[in-house]
């Protein structure tokens, strides 16, 4: 084995790499580019290009593709030959600028929401220099941004990309007023990866597996995580070397895994890198998925991505740390002067301001038919948006709004009304795993989205979101110098957290007394990806996304419609699924064991006339009522689906599956599960969550 410091980012054209590789003004400009978002020259390009090109070569490559994220979520690729054929019968690679720059990939495939009519087909990728580039199985991958000829994001890069220059001009704004010079401004996340393993051989069995990613039966095992023997538990050999692996793939493109460990559910992992740029811990999560399925084909396993492949046990989510620096300056860092806690406080008012104010949207950014089955369901966040500060910080936004004096836990009163703010600790141990939104010391952690979400577009909402609270700072204060400005901030501080106080929550995320209390507080409670979905094309979203140039409100109708169809079509695929699945598989199999039972009675009686048969009996009753009740939740879930189908509005479709159809999904899904377990194991149709959680 190499050694993972020689390994590691082997295959990422890093700023490393360009400066070894690129005459040191290409590599200037460049890199004025990354950390600057200054325009890319085309001669320069073409200089980036060759050099690109001949390093992938070296790294044995021979195609190269635009890797960019169509609004279905996951990534795309196509590959194209380095290969130039020179009319001689030879060829040589090539790779310009140009092609670096831009891709015109036929893409009427992809999902644009109505944005363009299949005639106009193409769209285009433009290269994204801010991610780097880098070799994935002999492919030279471009991370892009894909849009339409007409300008429109195709994407979901295109609107992140946008919502980090947002918020890098209002934060400078901001830091102006500190007195800091102009300075590049970037949000930055770590994303916690959590997913299942299992083997390849019991998934194969499983129709609800291959075609939805989740189980949609399956009784609860004997043995489910009360235990808690799973989480960070010794590991398992064969998902070891699984791990190492993926973490040596990893680490080759640059991507900084870190740590690595049992999850609560049984079978379920979880990964997390080291953070960094937003647009980049994206890329890097998006190849960490990819390989993660790739990889445990190597170990007979199958990696689940899905939130929630399991009823009663734990699902999988994504944990968004975010936060925000400035050079080498975190942002929601408390720091250790007067002046850093004044701009600390200021950025973290922000922060309580944005997310009071977009919680709809913030709740929208993660709804999907798999994330319903988490949120709410006491392993998750509810589908409320709360924000946890911990008890210090808490105490400290406590005192601001009602203007008492803050002690601290080494009881040193501290004078609020005046320019000295509290030199606070970083508060970074209290922890409260039930809220989504929750202040880690010098980030905050967005617990709601689910495993299998693209983190573009919360992060995109959270970036626009601030951007817009750094805006109204910046309107307030401009003009203000020295104890002018101490004050005047004081003031817009308090006035902020006391509106926006409702927010706040320390308590206890999964209890019903808090559904109630946030009901009371006017907190939006979007239970299902049909209730969150329609604020996004809100007067109030749409104002949001145009005043900082992040989306159109047609980019914004577009991404709405193609959530809402991705949902509908998701479901249409659970009901089918769950349809065939009962048809074929569950009724023959339950038909076939009652048939047996009644001709064990018949035997048994023609051997023994006076055995005692009736536990036989009761058991063919259980039985054959048992499959009387699966057929008439059957023929509801028919009605109910095709109900739904007919629905011409998608919005109303949605509803349709949401409040009934479901429902019946559920009612289906509980008669089989009660067969289940009193079955004989070897004619029920497939594996059984014992078989399935607890391999060897
Ligand atoms: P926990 O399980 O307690 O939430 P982890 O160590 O699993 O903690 O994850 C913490 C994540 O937060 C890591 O991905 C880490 O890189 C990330 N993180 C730390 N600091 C920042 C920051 N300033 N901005 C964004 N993410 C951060
Ligand atoms: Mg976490």
């Amino acid at each position: 084995m190499a050694k993972v410091s020689e390994i590691y980012g082997s295959m990422v054209f890093n700023e490393h790499t360009m400066q070894e590789r690129l005459p040191s003004a290409t590599y200037k400009s460049l890199l004025k580019t990354i950390k600057e978002g200054e325009p890319l020259d085309i001669e320069v390009a073409n200089v980036v290009a060759h050099a690109m090109k001949e390093w992938a070569i070296e790294k044995g490559a021979t195609h190269y593709t635009h890797w960019f994220q169509p609004l279905s979520g996951i990534t795309s690729e196509k590959h194209d030959s380095f290969l130039d054929p020179c009319g001689d019968g030879r060829a040589i690679m090539t790779f310009s600028g140009k092609e670096l720059i831009q891709g015109e990939p036929d893409a009427s495939s992809f999902p644009s929401g109505g944005l363009r009519a299949t005639f106009e087909a193409r769209g285009y990728t433009a290269w994204d220099p801010t991610s780097y580039a880098f070799i994935k199985d002999e492919v030279l991958c471009i991370p892009t941004a894909f849009c339409s000829y007409t300008g429109e994001a195709l994407d979901k890069k295109t609107p992140l990309l946008r919502s980090m220059s947002a918020i890098d001009e209002q934060a400078n704004r901001v830091l102006a007023l500190f007195g800091e010079p102009r300075q590049r401004v970037v949000t930055t996340v770590g994303s916690e990866q959590e997913y299942f393993l299992i083997s390849e051989k019991d998934y194969e069995k499983r129709q609800d597996l291959i075609m939805c990613g989740r189980t949609l039966f399956g009784y609860a095992p004997c043995k489910g995580q009360e235990l808690e023997e799973h989480y960070f538990g010794a590991i398992r050999p064969t998902v070891n070397e699984f791990m190492k692996e993926l973490d040596d793939e990893l680490w080759k493109l640059g991507v900084s895994a870190k740590t690595k460990h049992n999850e609560v559910a049984p079978a379920q992992h979880e990964l997390a890198p080291i953070f960094t740029n937003t647009n980049r811990a994206i890329d890097e999560n998006l190849l960490t998925m990819e390989k993660m399925r790739l990889l445990a084909s190597h170990y007979g396993l199958v990696c689940l991505q899905h939130e929630k492949p399991f009823e009663g046990i734990n699902g999988s989510g994504k944990h968004n740390n975010w936060s925000i620096s400035a050079g080498k300056k975190n942002l929601l860092d408390p720091g250790d002067s007067p002046m850093d806690n004044l701009r600390f406080l200021v950025f973290l008012t922000g922060v309580i301001q944005a997310v009071d104010d977009y919680q709809e949207l913030l709740r929208m950014s993660v709804a999907s038919a798999g994330n319903d089955h988490r949120l709410g369901a006491n392993e998750a966040p509810p589908a409320i948006i709360s924000m946890f500060l911990g008890d210090e910080l808490g105490a400290i936004v406590d005192a601001l709004i009602d203007e008492h004096e803050y002690t601290n836990a080494e009881k040193v009163a501290m004078d609020l009304g005046v320019a000295v703010l509290p030199n606070f600790l970083k508060d970074n141990t209290d922890r409260n795993r039930t809220s989504p939104f929750a202040f880690t010391g010098n980030k905050f952690e967005f617990r709601m989205p689910g495993s299998a979400v693209n983190l573009s577009d919360c992060n995109m909402i959270l970036n626009t979101a601030m951007a817009k609270s750094l805006k109204d700072f910046a309107d307030a204060m401009e003009g203000l110098e020295g104890e002018q400005f101490e004050a005047a901030a004081i003031a817009y501080i308090k006035e902020t957290l006391t509106k926006h106080q409702r927010i706040i929550f320390n308590g206890n995320g999964y209890s019903d007394e808090w559904t109630e209390e946030a009901e009371r507080r006017g907190l939006a409670n979007h239970r299902t990806t049909a209730d969150a979905l329609p604020c996004f094309v809100s007067p109030k979203s749409i104002a949001l996304f145009e005043e900082f140039g992040v989306l159109s409100a047609a980019e914004v109708a577009s991404r709405y419609e193609v959530k809402l169809e991705k949902y509908n079509k998701l479901l249409n695929i659970e009901a089918r699924t769950m349809k065939r699945m009962v048809r074929r598989a569950y009724l023959p199999a339950l038909n076939d064991y009652a048939a047996e039972v009644a001709g064990n009675i018949t035997a048994i009686k023609a051997a023994c006339a006076s055995a005692d048969v009736s536990p036989q009996n009761a058991l063919l009753q259980k039985l054959l009522a048992g499959i009387k009740e699966i057929d008439t939740q059957l023929n509801r879930l028919d009605e109910a689906h095709h109900a739904a189908i007919e629905i011409e509005d998608q919005q109303e479709r949605a509803n349709e599956y949401a409040h009934n159809v479901i429902s019946v999904m559920d009612a289906l899904r509980a008669a089989v599960d009660a067969m289940e377990i009193i079955t004989d194991r070897d004619h029920w149709p497939v594996p059984t969550y014992n078989d399935m959680l607890f391999y060897v």
